[in-house]
């Protein structure tokens, strides 16, 4: 029988926990026994007495939660140091953002556990369950518009009173992805005057099936900047240079800008220059989502707002994690469906991993202490 283990997250900030009691009741329903560290759930309201009647073992310590576990959970990736005692070659999936701290990674890999990357599920049909990109940035998205109409000093809605009409506020989101589509929702029930923009020309329908305005340079180049995978193409010079122009006379009357522009495995691109934050008027907002990988505005600092020239520049890179009650269910909910994978269901409580899957194979960063995904094998031996 399969000990699964969900130790307290290393890094303190982190409110979110890679386990509920719905998915601590299904595993332990799959056979598999579920050990949870006392307090892992407090950051998201989960207690350690819903762990309980779930049907987990909470544990004091790390190291008796740990203790000979086949597979580890948890929401950020811990340092090798932190998983001492888990069974050998035991499993961690979790997020494990495999291309940032080079050493943190090798020592990890080098104690002989199978890593899985939550964030490299492929995006076929039948991993939309597991996909906790999808699940964090919906809900980043709307925590986006939320964070901006709670520091922008003026109201939302348009609101016409005795004393005069208050104007509705103005928002552009910049990047129409899973965070930006729920941030034109979120912003339109808010009651703002919504655009958006892409490079994507798929996306151009989706804003208006959403009832707000699209803005883009729609040229040749931009009628064919969609990978096969859905994903964002780098644009030229030449279209990046058009595309500044439009963008940068439409910023100048925006209240609130939420960016979330990414292109995957490259820094984000810059979209808002320090001249055209500098033209907005003080007292707008803009939040960065893409804060994390560089940022889409040239002002943003991570995990920081900055006040610049009257305009508040908001770079917090876990938004998702400031709603851990939800990102928690739906990221726990994402690792139950990937755990559910590899679990016989003849054998009740046993492993049995098709290492040929493509979910298995797309997600899995190191096995028998070495690094096995095409990524990292390719990017070690190639240039920088
Ligand atoms: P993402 O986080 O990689 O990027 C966010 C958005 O930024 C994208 O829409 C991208 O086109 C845009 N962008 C990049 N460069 C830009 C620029 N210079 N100017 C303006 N915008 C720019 O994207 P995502 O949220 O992960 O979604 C990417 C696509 O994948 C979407 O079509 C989404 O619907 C799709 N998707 C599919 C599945 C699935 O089939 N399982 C799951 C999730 C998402």
């Amino acid at each position: 029988m399969i000990t699964i283990a969900v130790p307290v997250e290393g890094d303190k900030g982190e409110k979110r926990v890679a386990l509920s009691p719905e998915t601590a009741k299904k595993f332990t329903a799959l056979g598999a026994k579920v050990r949870v560290q006392a307090g892992a759930g407090a950051g998201a309201n989960f207690s350690d007495a819903d762990f309980k009647q779930a049907g987990a073992k909470v544990e004091k310590s790390a190291a008796a939660t740990l203790k000979g576990a086949d597979i580890v959970l948890t929401v950020r990736r811990p340092a090798a140091s932190a998983l001492k005692g888990a069974a050998k070659g035991a499993i961690l999936a979790c997020i494990l953002d495999p291309f940032s701290d080079p050493g943190g990674l090798s020592a990890l890999t080098k104690t002989g556990l199978t890593l899985f990357s939550m964030e490299l599920m492929p995006r076929i049909t039948r991993a939309q369950s597991m996909d906790v990109l999808s699940s964090q940035a919906n809900l980043a998205g709307y925590k986006a518009v939320i964070d901006a109409a709670a520091h922008f000093g003026r109201a939302f809605p348009m609101m016409m009173t005795a004393a005069g009409t208050v104007p509705a506020a103005r928002v552009f989101i910049m990047g129409v992805g899973v965070a930006g589509l729920q941030a034109i929702a979120t912003a339109k029930r808010l009651g703002g005057v919504v655009t958006a923009t892409d490079v994507r020309p798929s996306t151009k329908e989706q804003v208006e099936s959403l009832a707000a305005k699209f803005v883009a340079v729609e040229d040749e180049e931009f009628k064919e900047a969609e990978t096969s995978a859905g994903y964002a193409k780098e644009m030229s010079a030449a279209y990046k240079k058009k595309q500044a122009k439009l963008i940068a006379e439409h910023v100048q009357s925006q209240d609130i800008i939420i960016t979330t522009a990414l292109i995957p495995g490259r820094p984000a691109p810059e979209l808002i220059s320090k001249a055209m934050v500098e033209s907005m008027k003080p007292g707008s907002v803009i939040v960065d989502l893409a804060a994390e990988r560089g940022g889409n505005c040239a002002v943003t600092k991570a995990d920081k707002i900055v006040l610049h020239k009257g305009v508040s520049v908001m770079g917090n890179t876990n938004l998702a994690g400031e709603l851990a009650s939800n990102s928690s269910s739906l990221y726990a909910r994402n690792l139950f469906a990937f755990i559910d994978l590899m679990i016989d269901k003849e054998k009740k409580g046993e492993l049995a991993i098709d290492w040929e899957d493509d979910v298995i194979k797309g997600t899995l960063v190191a096995r028998g202490g070495k690094l096995v995904h095409p990524m990292l094998t390719a990017k070690k031996g190639g240039k920088k």
